[in-house]
């Protein structure tokens, strides 16, 4: 086995849009470690939050509103950015990104550079119509140009 790759990318230099995704899977499993963490009981956990999926039977992490991106991961601190159950979080978190960089943040990096602005958060939508408020605001600024 050869020496680890390198890793091009910091979580801790980023606003953790990956916990914006819309589709964050969660198992059964996940759901009952997340309850242990949390203190309260499975059921409780997969009502709370979790909610149906894409597919039959799935169950994805419910979302709460976030300024940076329109809406994010029940347990993101919008705040610090920070996940508040890191001990407790899904395998699909603790699993991501599965490769030794990020697209997101390669175009972090390149949106700071560009911008000389090390602390801008580089807005990326995921759902045409999930941000409303900033949809609204761009055909506005749009039409003023
Ligand atoms: S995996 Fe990528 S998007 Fe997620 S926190 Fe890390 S750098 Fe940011
Ligand atoms: S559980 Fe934590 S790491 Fe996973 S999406 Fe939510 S806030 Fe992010």
């Amino acid at each position: 086995m050869g020496p680890p790759l390198p890793v091009f990318y910091d979580c801790n230099n980023c606003p953790s849009y990956c916990c914006s995704y819309v589709r964050i899977e969660v198992t059964d499993a996940d759901v009952q470690r997340l309850a242990r963490h949390v203190g309260v009981s499975t059921q409780h956990a997969r009502e709370a939050y979790t909610k149906d999926g894409w597919e039959d039977g799935e169950r994805i992490m419910r979302h709460q509103k976030d300024d940076a991106f329109g809406s994010s991961c029940l347990f993101l601190d919008t705040t610090t950015r920070l996940c508040t159950v890191h001990d407790g979080r899904p395998d699909v978190c603790r699993n991501h990104p599965v490769e030794n960089k990020c697209g997101y943040y390669t175009f972090l990096m390149a949106e700071r550079r560009d911008q000389d602005d090390p602390e801008l958060i580089a807005r990326a939508y995921n759902v045409v119509g999930e941000w409303p408020e900033l949809e609204a605001a761009d055909s506005l600024s749009g039409s003023e140009a």
